[in-house]
């Protein structure tokens, strides 16, 4: 297996959104598939927009999702020399030239290849001037006249477009800089890449980038442009559909290995299998596959998803995770030895870490502050159902010890030698000790809930 290297180029412009998250754990598993490399790249030459606290956040969710990189972080604002010297090279074997049109000039050739039905394009006036540097003057790639960019995309299969498309593109400014195509193009060789995965809003800019590789006479990597995630409406994906930071999810209460399944298989596919350990996800992740129709974001699946690892977790862990959700909920930070129980009790029952700790809270608050389900309580909290709180009260009060093995043939016991029906009994008491007509098995949440607080659950709700 040739060894692949590949890299994610996150422009530090704001958080880490599931587009850009998918795109990333393409690049990862397409790396650890073949034992090859993954590097990441900070593209922060947008120096209005780029901001050193999306890049912090940025690297915080790749750490979460577990997406870690190999090598040292880069950043392209300080690489400008080395893109220069490239340049200068281009400038040296002639396969780029001085301009010193301005920005006025140029958008009257535009204007002019629009009114002559062409596309707007640089018309190449400076190619053969021969110019040196100076006040204003930029460099351009003095790009073949005639031709065909051709390359086999990974995702979207061969892909060939007319040179004549591509106009001498600058590939540095005027103030000096380099431009976007050019570092990009640096950056990539530079770093060993083989596969150069994307979002699909760059697949314009491949055939340029090719054509510097070529100038250079650089290898050129194989390209894979995916393309983007839509809402459930097939539009563009908005806000409100999912359109998230993955910090976003996080905070939410996503298991990161949920995310990454659900991601992946949006645009990826191994037969009907739906649900993968990591491990399996490396070993068939091996750049086939990939789906190139956009596809739609279904917040439905991805609760699914993350319902199912959280099934697979183990206790311990699962009860670390939720900790600082119970906190948040302002429950305050519970033990081990009560998470593990609570977890066991509602983990079936909640498809995210805080809807999770929010189901401990009637478990968790002293008697006095649980609250009440009005409709619960009306229908429940009858006379019959008091009397049988009344009567479960002795029962329980006799109980030891207080287990949920014994509580479970104490309540037994009592439905069975009263000649009762258990759904006479179990409402108005999974009420009095929930609140609600909710929660787990009676025995368990008692034997939780401990003799006294069981007792004082009974008490309270007979008035
Ligand atoms: N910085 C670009 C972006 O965030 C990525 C460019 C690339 O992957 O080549 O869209």
């Amino acid at each position: 297996m040739t060894q692949v290297v590949t890299r994610f180029a996150p422009s530090p412009t704001g958080h880490l959104h599931i587009g850009g998250a998918r795109t990333a754990i393409f690049c990862w598993l397409l790396a650890r598939h073949s034992g090859g490399r993954f590097h990441l790249r900070i593209e922060d030459t947008d120096l209005l927009r780029s901001k050193q606290e999306y890049t912090d956040s940025i690297l915080a969710s790749m750490r979460w999702l577990g997406l870690d990189w190999d090598g040292e972080l880069t950043y392209q604002t300080q690489r400008a020399d080395v893109y220069n010297r490239y340049v200068d090279k281009l400038l040296e074997t002639g396969h780029a030239y001085w301009c010193s049109c301005t920005p006025e000039e140029v958008e009257a050739m535009r204007e002019e290849a629009r009114q002559n039905g062409l596309k707007p394009r640089y018309n190449g006036r400076c190619r053969e001037r021969n110019l040196g540097p100076g006040e204003g003057h930029c460099v351009r790639l003095k790009a073949p006249v005639a031709g065909k960019v051709v390359f086999d995309d990974l995702v979207k299969g061969k892909i060939a477009v007319d040179v004549t498309e591509l106009d001498d593109m600058v590939i540095r400014r005027a103030d000096g800089m380099p431009t976007y195509n050019m570092a990009v193009v640096v950056d990539d060789y530079e770093m060993g890449i083989t596969h150069v995965v994307r979002g699909d809003d760059h697949v314009s800019n491949t055939p340029r980038q090719i054509l510097i590789y070529e100038a250079l006479g650089l290898p050129v990597p194989r390209f894979g442009h995916v393309p983007m995630i839509l809402g459930p409406d097939r539009q563009k994906l908005s806000k409100r559909h999912g359109a998230r930071a993955v910090i976003e999810y996080q905070q939410d209460g996503l298991l990161p290995q949920a995310l990454v399944n659900y991601l992946v298989r949006l645009g990826w596919s191994h037969g009907n299998q739906e649900l993968f350990t990591k491990e399996e996800l490396i070993e068939y992740f091996d750049g086939t596959n990939l789906n190139p129709a956009a596809a739609a974001f279904d917040p439905a699946k991805l609760e699914w998803c993350n319902a199912h690892f959280m099934r697979e977790l183990p206790l311990p862990e699962l009860a670390a995770l939720v900790a600082p959700f119970v906190e948040e909920a302002g429950l305050g930070a519970l033990p081990q030895e009560k998470l593990e129980p609570l977890c066991v009790m509602f983990r079936e029952r909640a498809n995210n870490l805080k809807a999770l700790g929010e189901a401990f809270r009637p478990l968790v608050v002293p008697v006095a502050e649980l609250s009440y389900v009005e409709k619960d309580t009306a229908k429940h909290f009858t006379d019959a159902g008091k009397a049988h709180l009344q009567a479960l009260s002795a029962v329980f009060a006799a109980c030891e010890p207080f287990t949920a093995e014994a509580l479970e043939a104490a309540l037994n016991a009592y439905v069975a030698d009263n000649g009762l029906k258990f759904k006479e009994v179990a409402p108005p008491l999974r009420t009095a000790l929930m609140g609600f007509m909710g929660g787990s098995h009676l025995n368990e949440i008692m034997a939780f809930l401990g003799k006294q607080e069981t007792l004082a659950r009974l008490q309270r709700a007979m008035g």
